[in-house]
C-alpha cells in the first residue's frame, strides 16, 4: 500500500527560494516566519503565538501590522494555510510540500490544535488519499492552488470535564 503522497523534491527547498517563487520580496521577516513555521509545520499557530515563539527562538521582535501583513501575504500566495477558529483567532501553517495538511483535532475549549496520531495513522493516511484524489480531480477541471484542511472538532481529554482519557 502505498501513500504516493505527490513528492515535490522534498530536499529542503530554501525560504528564499519559495519566496522568491511566490514573487514575495526577501526580506529578513518574511525569511524568518517563512523558516520558522516550515519547521514547526505539524501545528497551526496563531499571531500570538507567533509574535511570542519569534521573539524567543529567533529573538525578532515583529510589529504587531508587519506580522498581520507577512501572515496575510503569505496566505495568499499559498505558503501558508489560514484556518479561523470558532472564537474568528486565525491559525496559520506552513504548507509543506502541497500535501493537504495532516489531520488535526481542534479543541472547542482550549482551543488547541493536536495533529491526529497514534492509533489514527491508518485513518490519517486515508484521509490524505482521499484529499489528494480530490485536489487531483479539481487541477484536471482547470482549479488552481487547491489546499484541503481536515480538521475535527471537540473537546480535547484535559479539558472534557469526567474522561480521563487514553494516553496520547
Ligand atoms: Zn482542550
Amino acid at each position: 500500500m502505498s501513500r504516493s503522497l505527490p513528492s515535490t523534491d522534498t530536499a529542503a527547498t530554501s525560504s528564499d527560494d519559495l519566496l522568491v517563487a511566490h514573487g514575495l520580496r526577501r526580506t529578513n521577516a518574511a525569511r524568518t516566519v517563512v523558516d520558522w513555521l516550515r519547521a514547526h509545520a505539524d501545528s497551526s499557530w496563531t499571531h500570538a503565538q507567533l509574535q511570542e515563539s519569534l521573539a524567543r527562538d529567533a529573538a525578532v521582535t515583529m510589529d504587531r501590522v508587519t506580522l498581520y501583513r507577512l501572515l496575510d501575504r503569505l496566505s495568499e500566495v499559498g505558503l501558508l494555510r489560514c484556518r479561523v477558529d470558532a472564537e474568528r483567532v486565525r491559525h496559520y501553517q506552513a504548507i509543506v510540500d502541497d500535501a493537504p495538511s495532516a489531520p488535526h483535532f481542534e479543541c472547542k475549549s482550549c482551543h488547541r490544535d493536536l495533529p491526529l496520531s497514534g492509533q489514527l495513522d491508518k485513518t490519517n493516511a486515508e484521509l490524505a488519499q482521499a484529499a489528494i484524489a480530490a485536489i487531483q480531480a479539481l487541477q484536471t477541471l482547470g482549479q488552481q492552488s487547491l489546499s484541503v484542511d481536515l480538521a475535527v472538532r471537540g473537546i480535547c481529554g484535559d479539558c472534557a470535564p469526567a474522561s480521563k482519557g487514553m494516553a496520547r
